[in-house]
């Protein structure tokens, strides 16, 4: 069934200038509030809803893959696929997640939902989770070099397992972010100034998503406010300039956060152990090491 995603897209600017008339009339400039403010908000969640009956939408204008994983609880209800449901979610994808309608087709009718999203969609075949995965360039211009500040399981990055093997550069705010393999831009977000070392800055970091063409996703992270240098659905070449590193998110100064992906089919992320191609071999990136193409 087609629907007209106009009416939402209107919704959210309607929101959005009703925030920002809010945020104008504030002076509340408290940690929590600029984290807060500074969400990702990539995927937008719409419920349409009759006296018997509700459908759950999901759509972005930044991402052009995305996984939804939407729950569903209430009582007196029917949930149609079912009350838990992980989707893929492309741009302007215009079914509903899920439909909601009253069991016993009354009025009395009552259900909450949570809902999550991320970059990617899920894989069939994963890569290799202890051979390293082999990018054809660092992630940088060839005319610099730049320290690792925190290899694969570093302080910050074994918080989670989905982060455990990522690597971070010391970059300047500004820095050329290129490319460390070709694929297709599939998200970015840029218009966060939000950073600090602070869990609650999160989800406040703007980034760029490349997909490759082995089903491997890159996603590099901190990125200058505005410095997004590639639209969405760009192939992009190794070595190809696509952002300008900064400081944004939870970031204790500026650096690059570079990062190497795969989903499972539950949804669950998996960060793969990488290493580089550079002039002089193959290279595992270590903590303290300078590093140049
Ligand atoms: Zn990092």
């Amino acid at each position: 069934m087609k629907r007209d995603l106009s009416k939402f897209i209107q919704l959210g600017i309607l929101l959005s200038t009703v925030a920002f008339i809010f945020e104008s009339c504030e002076s509340q400039t408290s940690l929590e509030k600029l984290a807060e403010d500074s969400k990702d908000e990539a995927v937008v969640f719409v419920v349409e809803r009759s006296s018997n009956e509700a459908r759950l939408y999901a759509f972005s204008t930044r991402l052009l893959e995305a996984t939804v994983d939407v729950s569903v609880s209430g009582y007196n209800l029917i949930c149609s696929p079912s009350s838990k449901v992980v989707r893929g979610l492309s741009s302007g994808l215009s079914d509903p997640i899920v439909s909601i309608r009253s069991l016993a087709n009354t009025q009395d009718f009552k259900f909450d939902y949570s809902r999550s999203w991320h970059v990617g969609s899920r894989s069939r075949k994963l890569s290799s989770k202890t051979k390293p995965h082999v990018l054809d360039r660092l992630p940088f211009d060839s005319h610099q070099e730049y320290k690792v500040s925190q290899g694969a399981f570093g302080p910050t990055h074994l918080r989670n397992s989905s982060t455990e093997n990522s690597v971070d550069f010391d970059m300047p705010i500004g820095s050329l972010v290129c490319a460390a393999q070709s694929g297709v831009v599939i998200g970015f977000r840029e218009d966060s100034a939000v950073g600090g070392v602070d869990d609650r800055f999160d989800s406040c970091a703007n980034y760029i998503a490349v997909k490759h063409d082995d089903g491997t996703y890159a996603a590099y992270y901190h990125l200058k406010r505005h410095g997004v240098l590639v639209p969405i659905g760009r192939r992009v070449s190794d070595g190809d300039a696509i952002a300008l590193s900064g400081n944004t998110g939870n970031a204790g100064g500026p650096h690059l956060h570079f990062e190497v992906f795969q989903y499972d089919s539950s949804g669950k992320s998996h960060s793969l152990p990488i290493q580089f191609k550079t002039s002089i071999g193959i290279v595992t990136p270590k903590t303290g090491m300078v590093m140049h193409n």
